[in-house]
């Protein structure tokens, strides 16, 4: 069967542009959970927990000594004190002090019966009888006490947050050897054009490496899914179709990139609908990436990004990557803190949202960064973030305070 006997797709040409923020509601609307999984909490760092995590036993389990030294009673402090035993980390104190008696204890040993503080070694000195004497001035305690930082049932970490190293920590001594977390995302990338050669190969006459599809295996590794890479179609509306529907079969979200704006070969969102997918718009009032698509099918959701990196790049940042994390149920805000723009700003049009690569100056203010539009991939890398212009305004003065995402 040839693409042309499929029916004919007419969204492309009938979907208006729409705002940004009713492009963001439209594909937070969307989210379809990925369920959760259980695995060895080594393998967990940076997964997003999908269960609480309490504790099976006190933090720290039982009383003991912060500091080498001597532990004794309080009370008898300034008396000469026998030395009844060692006590090391991981071994139980034999003995119960008596009247002036003390134990020689490590760090991390257990405190024994009858002594209320640990005098430091630092602090003593032993005499020819072989007695202890205290010969410092102030005392504390030095004992970590049973259960004082967490009680046995205490909630250690709540469901929904990103795995941190230090949570490791956490999970390890709570003794969850196994933990339940979200599924990650399945994400298909696929690049389109003719013109697309892979990185290893110099590119011909009109020819183009393909950035793209590794700019996005790597965003999509950086939003905790998993990528896989289609490779590149041709501008075949029947390759095309074949290699996205079989995406659409194997994963829980396809992007494509290019062949979405409005030349003879931009086939991408009549192919989609072809392949089953409802497309719920293929304009964004956004500079860059107007022509971003996306649409729903009942086994995957479809991004349609534009060819230009920039473009591409951008629409992950700010739409794709918040849908991923929600698919993981994953509530990510990113820390959007606010500087003031170092030199006036104009633009002539205002009927989109723009996004603009900027930098941050070592006098703390934002820069936007050379920029020759939508393909001039190198103002990405020399930018530390994007910030955005919203519709309406062309003039920004310099001072003014702006919200930075940083990329
Ligand atoms: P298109 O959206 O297909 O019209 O492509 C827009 C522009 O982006 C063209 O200049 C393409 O050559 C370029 N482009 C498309 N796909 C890629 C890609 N995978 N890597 C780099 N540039 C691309
Ligand atoms: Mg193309």
């Amino acid at each position: 069967m040839t693409y042309d006997l499929y029916p004919v797709a007419t969204t492309k040409l009938t979907k208006p542009m729409i705002p940004f923020e009713k492009a963001y509601e439209i594909v937070m609307g969307s989210v379809v959970r990925t369920g959760t999984e259980r695995i060895p909490f080594t393998e967990s760092p940076d997964r997003i927990l999908s269960e609480d995590i309490t504790s099976d036993i006190d933090m720290p389990p039982f009383d003991k000594s912060s500091m080498d030294g001597f532990a004794c009673r309080r009370l008898e402090i300034h008396n000469e004190l026998e030395i009844i035993e060692t006590i090391q980390a991981g071994k139980k104190p034999e003995n119960k002090l008596g009247r002036n008696q003390c134990a020689r204890i490590m760090t991390g040993a257990a405190i024994p019966e009858g002594a209320d503080c640990v005098i430091i070694v630092e602090e003593t000195e032993i005499l020819p009888s072989g007695k202890l004497r205290f010969i410092g001035t102030y005392i504390k305690d030095n004992i970590a006490y049973k259960g004082e930082d967490v009680i046995k049932g205490d909630l250690l970490l709540g469901a929904w947050r990103q795995i941190k190293p230090q949570d490791i920590g956490l999970i390890a001594s709570a003794g969850k050897i196994t933990v339940s977390v979200s599924r990650m995302p399945a994400v298909a990338v696929i690049s389109s054009g003719n013109e697309i050669v892979e990185p290893q190969y110099v590119p011909g006459e009109s020819q183009i490496r393909n950035s793209n599809s590794w700019q996005l295996m790597a965003q999509i590794a950086r939003a905790g899914a998993k990528g896989r890479y289609y490779g590149i179609a041709r501008d075949d509306k029947d390759e095309t179709f074949q290699l996205v529907s079989r995406a659409i079969e194997e994963n829980d979200l396809v992007i494509i990139t290019g062949g979405v704006s409005m030349g003879d070969f931009d086939f991408v969102p009549g192919v989609l609908e072809n392949a089953g997918v409802r497309l719920l718009f293929t304009r964004v009032a956004v500079q860059p990436g107007k022509p971003t698509t996306f649409g729903i099918h009942e086994n995957a959701a479809v991004f349609g990004l534009p060819g230009n990196p920039v473009s591409s790049f951008m629409m992950f940042e700010v739409l794709v990557r918040p849908f991923i994390q929600a698919m993981m149920n994953y509530n990510w805000h990113p820390s959007c803190p606010e500087y003031p723009l170092k030199d006036d700003f104009s633009r002539k049009q205002t009927d989109r949202m723009a996004l603009i690569p900027v930098r941050i100056t070592e006098d703390g203010f934002v820069q936007t960064v050379e920029y020759h539009g939508s393909a001039h991939i190198t103002a990405l890398t020399g930018a530390d973030g994007i910030i955005t212009i919203p519709v309406g305004v062309n003039n920004l003065v310099k001072g003014t305070l702006l919200t930075f995402r940083q990329i």
